[in-house]
């Protein structure tokens, strides 16, 4: 079986899109050089494929690069294999609008939250959005009614400090999923099966790989909790002194001193 981690640090740009189809396209599946009738899915160029004598059952030698695509003229653009597993997730997003929403409450003993399949509105891809301080750009925005639910997926650098702080100051609801678990074990040549993976993991829900970054509700519920507390620790302080000050003064009614008391 092929092993993504054995190769390279980063994921290689094994998947393109095909001209006419719109489809993505395994590096494995398209002939050799220039003419890939494929374009990289970033930044809409034309791509070749440097795949030669190379297919996913053949162990590659020390000295040989994994099959990738690359992009035919000089180009910035470097899409990884993150970039794609990412493009990948929300593409499918975008479309189905269906995501497995845990509730922030799960672990709370005694509180009951609901965990369920939410179906969007309308969901947003790649949308830049920006405060007085800075910009971010989250992977997705979800809306439903008048709620908007920032998700960001995950696969190997998790969320940054900046968009952290930015969710803080703008007291956004943001949820972290990682993608990793989709293409676990997954041929690598077969993007149906890693798109099948992708859309149970974001339908069905897995709770190790989802995370609540912010949400508002838990963060108001523990104020509530804390304030409510601290109420009660207060209330229980002024009984305690009530009940000081009566036992003095019975102490002087009834000529008693300490030592009687103890
Ligand atoms: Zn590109």
């Amino acid at each position: 079986m092929y092993d993504y981690n054995d190769r390279r640090p980063s994921l290689p740009f094994h998947f393109a899109k095909n001209v006419d189809t719109n489809e993505w396209v395994s590096v494995y599946n398209v002939p050799r050089g220039k003419n890939t009738n494929c374009y990289c899915p970033v930044c809409g160029e034309p791509v070749g494929a440097k795949n030669k004598d190379k297919s996913l059952a053949l162990q590659l030698q020390k000295h040989q690069k994994t099959a990738h695509f690359y992009h035919i003229s000089k180009s910035n653009c470097d899409p990884s294999g993150e970039t794609i597993y990412h493009l990948v997730a929300k593409e499918i997003l975008e479309k189905s609008k269906r995501l497995f929403v845990y509730s922030p409450y799960e672990g709370y003993s005694d509180l009951v939250g609901k965990t369920s399949l939410v179906v969007f509105d309308e969901v947003i891809i790649e949308k830049r959005v920006s405060d007085q301080i800075t910009s971010i750009q989250p992977d997705a925005i979800g809306i439903k009614g008048k709620s908007e639910l920032y998700i960001e997926f995950k696969v190997t650098s998790g969320i940054n400090n900046q968009k952290r702080e930015y969710l803080e100051r703008n007291k956004i609801d943001c949820i972290e999923i990682d993608i990793n678990e989709a293409r676990k074990g997954c041929d690598p040549n077969d993007i149906e099966k890693i798109r099948t993976n992708i859309t149970q993991l974001l339908e069905n829900g897995r709770k190790n790989s989802f995370r609540w970054v912010r949400n508002k509700k838990l963060v108001k519920h523990l104020k509530f909790i804390r304030k409510t507390e601290e109420e009660k620790r207060k209330s229980a302080i002024e009984k305690i002194k009530e009940l000081y000050s009566e036992i003095e003064a019975l102490k002087e009614k009834f000529w008693l001193s300490d030592d009687d008391l103890k």
